[in-house]
């Protein structure tokens, strides 16, 4: 990976650990040809890890976010960040942090945020994706929505990585693991490479 946006990835706020980012940049180098998209953008680390890879296919990332944190992000949760709170709608707001993450990675090109609630967007989507991040919602409903919602995008081939998948449950929450099986079952995905919580997935047909 370019050594100054490698940089300036792991130097992005977010929960995308390095090793796992690079795991996720080579992941989509070896996608078929079409563009990426992730769920799940946040500050922009993992987008710019993907977008480095995007950059270097001349394809796009497409990174949907709402961008008001998730349940686990909230005041009070355990992923709190207060200053990402603005100020004015009393709402988390990591859009401002995301673009401005995209601009110094020198990736706008190449990352095309998509804001808006995730399953919504993929119940109207209607491009063919080679590679998929699912990194949105942790709990039961968002994780098994987007599954459901953002699989059926991906291509013969394509590559479907998820974050957070916790085989034990004294490491986290089930949904990512829950989803995780469901591609496993019934042979519609082989399993390419795990590393930390990320696994790596390929779609057979
Ligand atoms: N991939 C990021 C971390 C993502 S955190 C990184 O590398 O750091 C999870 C993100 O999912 C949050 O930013 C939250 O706003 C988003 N999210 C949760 N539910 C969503 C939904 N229904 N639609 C769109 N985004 C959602
Ligand atoms: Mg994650």
């Amino acid at each position: 990976m370019d050594p100054r946006r490698r940089m300036l990835a792991e130097a992005t706020r977010g929960f995308m650990p390095a090793d796992e980012g690079l795991a996720l940049y080579e992941a989509a180098l070896a996608a078929p040809e079409g563009p990426f998209l992730e769920v799940g953008s946040y500050c922009g680390r993992s987008a710019l890890f993907i977008g480095a890879a995007a950059a270097e296919r001349g394809c796009v990332l497409f990174a949907v976010d709402h961008h008001r944190g998730s349940e686990e992000n909230q005041p009070g949760w355990e992923w709190h960040e207060p200053d990402l709170v603005d100020p004015r709608s009393g709402l988390i707001d990591t859009l401002p942090h995301f673009r401005r993450s995209v601009f110094e990675a020198g990736l706008e090109e190449h990352v095309v945020a998509v804001v808006g609630d995730s399953p919504r967007l993929a119940a109207l989507w209607g491009t063919p994706l080679a590679f998929l991040l699912i990194d949105g919602g942790h709990g039961a409903a968002p994780a098994h929505a987007d599954y459901e919602g953002w699989i059926p995008h991906l291509v013969p081939g394509g590559i479907l990585a998820i974050h957070d998948v916790f085989p034990d449950p004294a490491d986290g929450g089930r949904p990512p693991y829950e989803i995780y099986l469901r591609a496993l079952e019934g042979g519609l995905f082989n399993e390419t490479g795990s590393i930390g919580s990320l696994k790596v997935l390929r779609r057979s047909a």
